[in-house]
């Protein structure tokens, strides 16, 4: 008997070799340019740090002292001193927080490996032999089965990133800005990340305010500066940030969004409706994303459990087919 567990040899398809010169091109075509956005990738982490660097820098040595200064002019010897140190407290202790938890995020993202399906060398030769001889797939299975680049089974929701030249487990999608997949462990991050520098933003924001708009002196060009880069970043974070937690609390990934919209259209046609598998509706999707139990942990900066499922995965499992319902006949 034919050695088929994920049943893909026994299907009509097209060839997986890509044929004719237009399709060569375009692959070298994709090389160079991921090859490209790997090598500046760095400069985009660089740029970032410094961004953020110099707003903290203005935020603690113009703003922040300003505040001071009004408390000790205004305030000292009067009856609401007391409040006012406190205000003045809440402040540095607000900023000093807000930055730690930018600083932590932002390095775990970076640092943290998205998490991989298991490698070549963690397959038996029969297995092996098995992926070498996969000659005809269809556009359905290389979703949910089988990964044409690895040449290796794929795991549930993982997909392959060019850039990282490996598949990801429940990949989101590349980020330059991190220099790394956003993926199953560290997509807790990058979230937290983005929601700490919108706030943080949308905070300086509000304190450069009367500087720009109140003042009748010379305004300073690091006040105006900080005040037009965070209204900017805070606007363009913010729809990014709000679309992220649309697609959290719906327990789908950038790229499942794109298929599930597929899906959903199918399903209209035929009369019928289309569920994502993996929503276990607003909370439960909440505390599997954050890994928590407890609500109240779930922006802290601790360090998340990963999941790389170093345990060797068994192919004849069914994990990998729960999504292949899906009858179409499209061909890679
Ligand atoms: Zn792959
Ligand atoms: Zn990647």
């Amino acid at each position: 008997m034919l050695y088929d567990p994920l049943g893909i040899n026994n299907t009509s398809g097209n060839s997986l070799s890509s044929g004719g010169n237009n399709s060569k091109f375009l692959d070298k075509l994709e090389v160079v340019i991921s090859a490209i956005v790997r090598g500046i990738g760095p400069l985009f982490v660089g740029f970032a740090v410094v961004l953020i660097g110099c707003i903290a820098y203005v935020h603690f040595t113009v703003l922040l002292p300003t505040l001071k200064n009004r408390y000790y002019q205004e305030y000292e010897y009067t009856d609401s001193s007391t409040i006012e140190f406190l205000n003045l407290l809440f402040h540095y202790t607000l900023s000093t927080v807000l930055l730690f938890n930018i600083a932590f995020n932002y390095i775990q993202t970076i640092i943290t490996p998205p998490g991989s399906p298991p490698k070549d060398n963690e397959y038996s030769t029969q297995e092996l032999q098995y992926f070498k001889s996969i000659t005809t797939i269809k556009r359905s299975e290389t979703w949910n089965k089988f990964c044409v680049t690895c040449r290796l089974p794929k795991l549930e929701r993982a997909h392959h990133c060019q850039l990282c030249q490996s598949c990801v487990l429940r990949m989101d999608h590349h980020c330059p800005w991190v220099n790394n997949c956003v993926g199953l462990n560290n997509h807790r991050y990058f979230i937290l990340f983005l929601s700490y520098l919108w706030i943080s933003c949308i905070y300086v924001c509000y304190l450069s305010f009367p500087h720009v708009f109140r003042t009748k002196s010379f305004i300073p060009f690091t006040t105006l500066m900080s005040f037009v880069l965070t209204l900017t970043i805070s606007i363009a974070l913010g729809g990014l940030l709000f679309w992220q937690l649309y697609l959290i609390l719906s327990n789908q990934t950038t790229i499942e969004f794109l298929h599930n919209r597929t899906q959903i259209k199918r399903a209209k046609d035929k009369g019928e409706i289309y569920k994502n598998p993996y929503n276990r509706g607003f909370k439960g999707n909440f505390y599997e994303f954050f890994r928590t139990n407890h609500w109240y942990l779930f922006a802290m900066p601790i360090l998340s459990s990963r999941n790389n499922f170093i345990k060797k995965f068994d192919i004849t499992e069914t994990p990998m087919l729960v999504n292949n319902n899906n009858n179409n006949d499209d061909t890679v």
